[in-house]
């Protein structure tokens, strides 16, 4: 499969561009080699600018749930760009799409939009502590919530760790405030609220992990912090960036029968284009400017593009079965891909849910940050250049998710599977 067009690119990206990119991980440097560049993308397939086509299962890293180009979302954002691309005034759109997010989540009572999953985070964050009149915010190892200064913090292991910067450019100032726990580590948490509990604003967690690769919540996890976070006077905040409307319309809290203080949606909710959301409790969103004191604005907020989007992406899953479809999809993928591991005798921990899925390299199970780093990484990296020869486009990294799209169908699915079949045996021959 020849690439030549891609380097080409990508050489004239690197001269103009940190990296040749303008978000880190498109650069493959955890799997090595080149980024492609794509030129299109329909349904379930893009193609590259050499013309190699592939089977999508990064989805634009969430997205893109109907899959690429889909005709009712490109109708509407067309339609809705004619009309005017922004006014920076409230237009019945937005109302339209915050009315579809609150029947869907009947713990969001009032929603705001933003144009970024970071955005949502950082204003939620923002939020909580006027709220609570707080400093403190607890995150999870591993745990991705964009990239505000007070949420880009290093783990230690194991242990609670008061925050320490991630990146060069976040003070220990900005980060003092951040605590870091492991995933699924109820105790830890519990810990916390017994040493510092009145310090705490709230507990910002993925109910399902995305970003350390997919990891399940065990029996007890969320409910668990739900009821420290009442117990303790602080918020609970989900972040369902990821989750929001990909794992049931209402999200994960649907399915685990929670009602947190605040969520965070993005992806799913703009369609393929730029929207953020948090919301929840009225009575803590009032506290939100114009209604309250705690600032928060963007230009290009609840544009009526990424509006029209988003409610035409919601239109399509809330027909009869969308999420059946997804799972049925999803399960052939994950099931699939653990069996032809298993056939080839490569180690392979598969941790999927819905149309969400990670393959582990490693014999372990995987159920937090420290287990998850536990896989072989450059064993991935190997299956994912093997797949991207054979046509199959997977994230760029071990610890991310791979998601399957209305878009898809079985023989998709179970064509990336052949191709996952010969990866698999080449990988334990060499
Ligand atoms: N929260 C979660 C759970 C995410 O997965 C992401 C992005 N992957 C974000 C927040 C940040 O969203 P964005 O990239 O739109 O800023």
């Amino acid at each position: 499969m020849e690439r030549t067009r891609s380097k080409e690119l990508y050489a004239e990206a690197l001269r103009l561009m940190p990296g040749g990119v303008n978000s880190p991980v498109r650069a493959f440097r955890a799997v090595g080699g080149e980024p492609v560049f794509f030129a299109r993308g329909e349904g379930p397939y893009v193609w590259d600018v050499d013309g190699n086509r592939y089977i999508d299962f990064v989805a634009s890293w969430g997205p893109l749930i109907l899959g690429h180009a889909h005709p009712a979302v490109v109708e509407a954002v067309c339609r809705a760009a004619r009309q005017g691309m922004t006014f920076g005034a409230p237009t019945e759109a937005e109302s339209t799409l915050a009315r579809m997010i609150l029947e869907a989540f009947p713990a969001m009572e009032r929603v705001r939009f933003v144009n970024s999953g970071t955005e949502a985070a950082m204003s939620a964050l923002r939020l909580a502590r006027a709220y609570t009149s707080r400093p403190k915010v607890v995150k999870m190892q591993g745990g991705y919530h964009g990239h505000a200064d007070a949420l880009l913090v290093q783990a230690g292991s194991g242990v609670a760790t008061f925050g320490l910067p991630d990146s060069p450019g976040v003070t220990e100032g900005m980060a003092r405030d951040t605590l870091v726990v492991p995933y699924n580590d109820l105790a830890a948490v519990e810990a916390l609220f017994a040493q510092i509990g009145d310090e705490i604003a709230a507990v910002i967690v993925e109910p399902v992990a995305g970003n350390m690769g997919v990891v399940l919540p065990q029996e007890g996890y969320l409910e668990g912090l739900r009821r420290l976070t009442r117990e303790h006077g602080a918020l609970l905040i989900l972040d369902e960036v990821i989750t929001g409307f990909r794992l049931a319309y209402g999200g994960a809290q649907t399915l685990w029968g929670l009602a947190p203080d605040l969520t965070c949606l993005g992806k799913v909710i703009g369609g393929g284009l730029p929207v953020g959301a948090y919301g929840g409790r009225a009575e803590v969103m009032a506290l939100v400017a114009p209604e309250g004191p705690v600032y928060q604005a963007g230009t290009l907020s609840g544009n009526p593009l990424a509006m029209a989007a988003g409610i035409a992406t919601l239109e399509e899953l809330r027909k009869p079965g969308a999420y059946e479809r997804l799972a049925a999809l999803g399960r052939r993928w994950a099931q699939g891909l653990a069996a032809r591991a298993k056939e080839a005798g490569i180690p392979l921990q598969v941790n999927a849910i819905g149309s969400m899925m990670t393959a582990f390299f490693t014999e372990e199970p995987v159920r937090d940050y420290a287990s998850a780093k536990r896989s072989d990484a450059a064993r991935y990296a190997r299956f994912f250049h093997a797949m991207l020869q054979r046509g199959v486009y997977l994230a760029p990294s071990q610890f991310e998710a791979s998601f399957v799209s209305l878009a898809h169908t079985p023989e998709v699915v179970d064509a990336a599977l052949e191709a996952a079949g010969e990866a698999f045996r080449n990988l334990a021959a060499s």
